[in-house]
């Protein structure tokens, strides 16, 4: 049986980010990629604090040459109300831009320079099965559907969506989120209002309904990522198919609706039901999780790839002392810290669709010190813990939020 120090399953942002960090540390790294890339996959809007861990894993440089969109700030409107946060006026430390990427493309460029580096990516290659007794055991099918085996000394899980340890170990957990569905495609956008900027993500909420919200985030090639999210139930009313209930949702909202009126729908529109989801534990003997493959929140932070890759830099060391012979406690090195993060948007979203959130990111008159901290959080550092919005993100925004309904009244 053919051997190896690591195996990763999938070859999105958290497995290439991870190889590269194990290959630094001097260990053979096998990926297996069910796909052929380049794929679709979405989640283009990446957060600043990207940009310290593409440095850690050596891609920064890769990344600037591609030719992405610049991303500075996040644009979040209601009907005629808009409010922008610049990320330069973020309180942490740290990259303050970042770029909004087309997924199959950046994904692609991660994965080759991971190649570089001396990982092995096979392709169209997936895995089926693992055996912990010993060292953990492999099982994949081959491009010919072939059945394998590998034994690995550690076995990282970045297979997102496809969730195979949590399938395969019996770890999934159901989210605390109530189901939500996004619709969303690539659109030609042709967008020629002089005030749009195409350097932010645009949030834009339904003022009849607030569960409902889109995204648009430009491209640098005149195309964008266009999704709306909502209650299943409502989107059920809005046409028969992907495409029909997409355009019936932007032309419910007037202004987006007429950013949007010279839009080429081209591509085919996708649908994800109840992407949330949870795991009982995101390590065990021989095997962690990182990334999508453990717990996702929601989209409406943009932070799924930002937690991929800050749970890819947290396992490098882990797995490295791992191999070494250190004990480690998983629990306190890895989980934890990981969730800190994690859990700031958690309280982020929650307040998102309770509406505390809106409020507060729509306030008129915002206090510059405190949206700072907010502007922080909104660039990926989730995890500074001298932001008191991360330190006690829920009871802060809880406070803040009555401050600014006050105000209002
Ligand atoms: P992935 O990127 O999903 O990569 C996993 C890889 O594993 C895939 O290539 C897959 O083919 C492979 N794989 C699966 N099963 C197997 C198998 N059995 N064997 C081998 N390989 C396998 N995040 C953002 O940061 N910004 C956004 O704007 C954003 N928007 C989103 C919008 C929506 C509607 C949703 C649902 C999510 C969004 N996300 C966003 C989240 C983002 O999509 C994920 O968090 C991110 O892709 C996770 O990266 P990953 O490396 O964990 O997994």
């Amino acid at each position: 049986m053919d051997k190896v120090d690591v195996v990763i399953i999938g070859a999105g942002p958290s497995g290439a980010i991870a190889a590269a960090l194990l290959l630094k540390r001097g260990y053979q790294v096998q990926i297996f990629e069910k796909m052929q890339f380049p794929r679709f996959v979405i989640g283009e809007s990446l957060l600043p604090h990207c940009m310290n861990i593409l440095i850690e894993a050596g891609m920064l440089d890769a990344v600037n040459q591609a030719g992405f969109q610049l991303k500075n700030g996040a644009t979040f409107s209601c009907g005629e109300r808009s409010s922008a946060f610049d990320f330069a006026k973020k309180s942490s430390a740290g990259y303050a831009s970042t770029f909004q990427v087309q997924r199959d493309q950046f994904d692609l460029l991660l994965a080759k320079e991971a190649e570089k580096m001396g990982a092995k990516i096979a392709y169209q290659y997936e895995v089926t099965g693992l055996d912990l007794e010993k060292n953990p055991i492999v099982h994949y099918l081959d491009v010919n559907k072939k059945a394998h085996q590998i034994e690995a000394k550690f076995v990282l899980d970045a297979s997102g969506y496809g969730r195979v340890l949590p399938r395969l170990l019996d770890l999934e957990l159901p989210s605390d989120l109530p189901v939500r569905e996004a619709i969303f495609t690539h659109v030609v956008d042709q967008i020629t209002d002089t005030n749009y900027d195409r350097n932010k993500i645009l949030i834009s909420i339904l003022p009849e309904n607030t569960q409902v919200w889109y995204w648009i985030i430009p491209f640098s090639n005149g195309c964008c990522s266009l999704g709306v999210v909502a209650p299943p139930d409502i989107l059920q009313q809005w046409g028969q198919n992907p495409l029909e209930k997409l355009q019936e949702a932007v032309k419910q909202n007037p202004p987006l609706s007429h950013l949007l009126q010279q839009a080429h729908y081209d591509r085919p529109v996708q649908v994800i039901t109840g992407y949330s989801s949870n795991v009982k534990s995101l390590y065990g003997k021989g095997y962690a999780l990182l990334g999508n493959a453990g717990e996702f929140l929601d989209p409406v932070f943009s932070s799924g790839v930002t937690i991929a890759m800050q749970s890819a830099s947290l396992v490098a060391p882990l797995v490295d002392k791992t191999l070494q012979g250190q004990i480690i406690n998983w629990q306190k090195e890895y989980t934890e810290p990981l969730m800190k993060g994690v859990d700031t948007f958690r309280a982020f979203v929650n307040a998102w669709y309770d509406e505390r959130l809106q409020d507060i990111v729509l306030h008129p008159e915002p206090n510059d010190k405190i949206k700072a901290m907010l502007c922080s959080v909104l660039a990926g550092y989730a995890w500074d813990e001298s932001n008191p919005y991360v330190q006690e993100a829920e009871s802060r925004l809880d406070v803040l939020a009555q401050l600014c309904r006050s105000d209002m009244t």
